[in-house]
């Protein structure tokens, strides 16, 4: 295990590094002084996307729409997650109508398409919405 982490804040997207001997969870952010995990997951943007897929925490992505019925089933499960799997895993949303850019980049064709990221790659790939308990365990073998 390395002697430092970097977390990149939910709130203003700079990065942080954590000390291995400090919880991350009660870490806060140097810039803007609020907390590095808040149990829920965070809202990605072309623009804020880098900072977070560059970081050393796992990043799982939904890729969803509003207008999607089977994703917004889903938002409540992964919401929960969020609150178990912090600050193993970063948890976060992006919505395809809005940021069709990231949408094209990541070949989605059909939502909810989750994906997780370790040192800014892909591991794993999910499509369609699972369960609570499997879900978890999916993130979990991959992680
Ligand atoms: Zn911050």
């Amino acid at each position: 295990m390395s002697a430092a982490q970097i977390i990149t804040c939910p709130h203003c997207h700079r990065k942080n590094r954590i000390p291995a001997e400090r919880s991350p969870q009660q870490g806060q952010c140097g810039a803007c002084k609020q907390s590095l995990f808040n149990g829920q997951p965070l809202e990605l943007s072309v623009q804020n996307f880098e900072a977070h897929l560059s970081a050393d925490l796992p990043l799982l992505v939904d890729f969803w729409a509003p207008w999607c019925g089977p994703c917004r089933q889903f938002a409540p499960i992964f919401t929960q997650a969020a609150t178990e799997m912090e600050p193993q895993v970063r948890l976060a949303k992006v919505d395809t109508e809005a940021q069709p850019q990231l949408a094209t980049r990541f070949g989605i064709r059909s939502i909810p398409t989750l994906i997780l990221f370790r040192q800014g790659q892909e591991v794993a790939r999910l499509s369609g919405a699972l369960p609570p308990a499997q879900f978890k365990q999916w993130v979990q073998q991959h992680l």
